[in-house]
């Protein structure tokens, strides 16, 4: 862990924050700018140079990140149209037992 200094360049907010050592972008509490963390003077700069492979990682890293969200909401997805499917198939069972029960008392069926 180790405390940075913000100063947003959007909205000049600034504080400090307690990040983990490896974490590279942070949003701005304030407006939720993004911003790159500066190892060199521990501020954050969004006009940072980063070398071209950090930023790639950086890049990567993100994606993985957005990939593993929308796994997790499809997951989601699918779970609740389980839940759907099953409600239905549950609906279609009493309605049939229904049928069948009306039937009975009417005589249809004997
Ligand atoms: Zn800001």
């Amino acid at each position: 862990m180790k405390f940075i200094y913000l100063n947003c360049k959007k909205c000049g907010g600034d504080t400090s924050i307690k990040v983990d050592n490896n974490i590279k972008i942070i949003y701005c509490p304030y407006c939720k700018e993004k911003c790159l963390i500066d190892d060199e003077t521990r501020t954050i700069n969004k006009n940072i140079h980063y070398r071209k492979e950090d930023v790639a990682r950086m890049i990567e890293s993100e994606n993985k990140l957005k990939i593993k969200q929308m796994e997790l909401a499809n997951k989601d997805k699918e779970h609740k149209n389980e839940i759907k499917k099953t409600i239905g198939a549950v609906f279609l069972f009493l309605f049939i037992l229904l049928l069948f029960l009306i039937l009975g008392l009417t005589g249809i069926i004997d």
